[in-house]
């Protein structure tokens, strides 16, 4: 590769360490930059069947996961249902998964460097980082407040940020994810069965949210769940949660830097999943690097993950409402069709583009399901 190289790479998160590590394979030098490679990065841990997909097989092999296939929801009026995936969610700890990422990294060939980076500038035709090393082109994939995104692209404003508090249950849980909506939040909390503990939190919008009553009814989920036991790890945590114009007005990448999974703003508004589209992005962005085409990094991210988020960000609007939430527990406790659809939508089989069409087509007989079970119950 001519003219390219070194790459830095800033974060070496599930987008950072597998951009290094494709950038290697292709014998282009990068240099990684991690700050916190001992930490678990606050996370639900939960690999959907996309994410597994995206990971490379070495560290899919290296990293101890739990499978689930069971999902419980319930709405703020306790209204329950399950779901039962063919395709399980993998529960990982981050902190390992992680770590066999930039291991994965190493191995091909990159050079990590164990270093928070504290600037970033723009000299001569270089990004400078922390006013010594010198790139010719730069990653920004450090998170939600990565330097590169705040130095290049601006930060994200509380309007396009989630908050979350969150724990770690120690212990074999029972194999089940949890979600629980409550009302007034437009977030909710989760239970996630991990390998050797529990990650459990809530989330949303960072604007207005108030990390005492998070913490309450936190308290309470638990309390319903696992009474008793202590939780540890406490964090408070924020990630991207952009609104629909967002997408539009944040850039990804300009000459010569592109930015990565959270640092993109690649997180799913409603759901909070961003590995899978963290891995995606490094993908995209290393086939970008290498052909020299970084602008192709951007038309290819807008056809595929952004038009897909952009999606999920118009449905918000609706998700969270009291009114969406009784109906959708409803109709997926009553029906056997809406809730195979929601069953394969989970499994990232069906596109949120796809979603609105394929409930229309399914309509008819939903409601019929549900008006038979109503009927049957009250029989
Ligand atoms: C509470 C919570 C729960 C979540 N649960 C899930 C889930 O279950 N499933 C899912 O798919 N997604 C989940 N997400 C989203 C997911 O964690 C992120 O989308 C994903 O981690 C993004 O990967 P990334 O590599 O872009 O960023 P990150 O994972 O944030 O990695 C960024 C890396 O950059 C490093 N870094 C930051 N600043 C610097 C610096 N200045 N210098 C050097 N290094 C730096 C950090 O230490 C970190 O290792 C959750 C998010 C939160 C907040």
């Amino acid at each position: 590769m001519g003219g390219i190289g070194p790459v830095g790479i800033v974060g070496g998160g599930p987008a950072g360490a597998e951009l290094a590590r494709r950038l290697a394979e292709a014998r282009i030098a990068c240099v990684l930059y991690e700050a916190a490679p001992y930490r678990a990065k606050p996370c639900g841990g939960g690999l959907t069947p996309r994410a597994m997909e995206r990971t490379p097989p070495s560290v899919r092999e290296a990293t101890p996961g739990r499978p689930v296939f069971q999902i419980t929801s319930r709405s703020p009026s306790d209204r329950t249902f399950d779901l039962r995936l063919s395709e399980p969610v993998t529960i990982v700890s981050r902190k390992a998964f992680d770590q066999q990422l930039r291991r994965a990294a190493e191995e091909a060939g990159a050079k990590v460097v164990y270093r928070r980076v504290r600037t970033v500038e723009q000299r001569d035709g270089f990004f400078i980082v922390d006013g010594r090393d010198a790139f010719s082109l730069l990653a920004g994939a450090g998170g939600f407040n990565c330097p590169v995104a705040r130095a290049l692209a601006g930060p994200l404003p509380a309007e396009d940020l989630a908050a979350s508090v969150g724990y770690y249950l120690e212990g074999e849980h029972p194999s089940r994810i949890v979600i629980r909506f409550v009302s007034g939040l437009a977030g909710y909390l989760w239970f996630f069965p991990g390998p050797s503990a529990a990650s459990v939190g809530i989330a949303g919008p960072a604007r207005g949210f108030s990390v005492r009553r998070a913490e309450t009814m936190l308290k309470n989920f638990l309390e319903s769940l696992v009474p008793g036991q202590a939780p540890n790890g406490r964090y408070v945590w924020a990630a991207p949660c952009l609104r629909t114009g967002a997408f539009d007005a944040r850039p990804v990448a300009g000459e010569n830097w592109l930015l990565l999974g959270d640092a993109a703003g690649l997180c799913n508004p409603i759901t909070g999943e961003g590995i899978a589209h963290a891995l995606e992005s490094a993908a995209l962005a290393a086939r970008a690097i290498q052909t020299g085409d970084l602008e192709s990094y951007r038309t290819e991210l807008e056809k595929g993950i952004v038009r897909e988020l952009r999606r999920a960000a118009v449905m918000k609007e609706e998700f969270f409402k009291p009114g969406f939430l009784r109906m959708g527990h409803l109709v997926m406790s009553g029906s056997a069709a809406a809730n195979d659809l929601c069953r394969r939508f989970a499994e990232g089989k069906i596109s949120y583009h796809d979603l609105k069409p394929e409930s229309y087509r399914l309509l008819p007989k939903a409601l019929f399901q549900v008006l038979g079970s109503r009927i049957g119950r009250r029989g």
